[in-house]
């Protein structure tokens, strides 16, 4: 399994390092198969290194660098030896107003660059609501201009209504969409929506789902443990 950690815009430099500390002092005890990311805010990364953990960014802009007041690019991450990285999230899409034809192009710089890509998709309730063909039709769509075969490349199904509201989808929900998406996409396939301690045992036991992104229930270390030794 992989459990991916979003920390959003929680969490300082000084409490995400206790935060790492902690958890790697417990991380000797997990399959050596499940596979642990963290992404913290920018300004914590740099100062951490672990075998157990690999750290990311929430977000860069599609260049080595040059005049783009405000973004990060391939000359500061260089060095903060990060190599991966979340494209796509909902709230860069809606809050942020990234358009598919931006995500597409973070997607090809990042892979040219041979990043771990954690590529996120979902859909509003809104979609969800006119049931499962609007929701691949609207999913698919989300894959314009993206490399589906790129060899470092991991999805997340996020759909948007299950995003930090205490309601996840369903068994049923995730299990047709994973399902379907696993017909399109030949990579790991992640579920991420209010993933908690009370549901990751149902979650997990999906066949089709190949770890969880975890925001909200990732903030502290032991409610993210409690996923990862579930
Ligand atoms: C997310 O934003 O990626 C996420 C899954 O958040 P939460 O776990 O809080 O729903």
């Amino acid at each position: 399994m992989i459990y991916a950690a979003n920390f959003k815009t929680n969490h300082t430099r000084q409490s995400t390092k206790e935060y790492l500390s902690k958890l790697e002092l417990q991380l000797f005890k997990k399959k050596p198969e499940d596979k642990i990311y963290i992404f913290p805010p920018l300004t914590a990364l740099g100062n951490f290194n672990s075998r157990n953990i690999t750290l990311g960014v929430q977000n860069a802009y599609p260049v080595e660098k040059g005049a783009y007041t405000g973004e990060v690019g391939m000359e500061q991450l260089a060095e903060l030896r990060v190599k991966a990285i979340l494209i796509g999230h909902s709230e860069r899409r809606d809050i942020l107003g990234e358009s598919q034809e931006l995500v597409a192009r973070k997607f090809a710089f990042f892979k040219k660059q041979g990043f771990e890509i954690i590529y996120c998709i979902g859909e509003s309730l809104e979609i969800r609501e006119q049931g499962i063909d609007a929701v691949m039709e609207h999913l698919l769509s989300q894959f314009e201009g993206i490399d589906i075969t790129y060899k470092n490349l991991i999805v997340a199904y996020e759909p948007i209504w299950a995003i930090g509201t205490g309601r996840s989808a369903t068994v049923e929900e995730i299990t047709q969409t994973h399902n379907a998406l696993k017909k399109v996409v030949d990579v790991p396939l992640l579920y991420g929506g209010s993933v908690k301690g009370a549901n990751i045992d149902e979650i997990s036991a999906i066949k089709s789902v190949d770890g969880v992104l975890v925001g909200g229930a990732s903030l502290k270390t032991e409610t993210f443990l409690e996923l990862v030794f579930h």
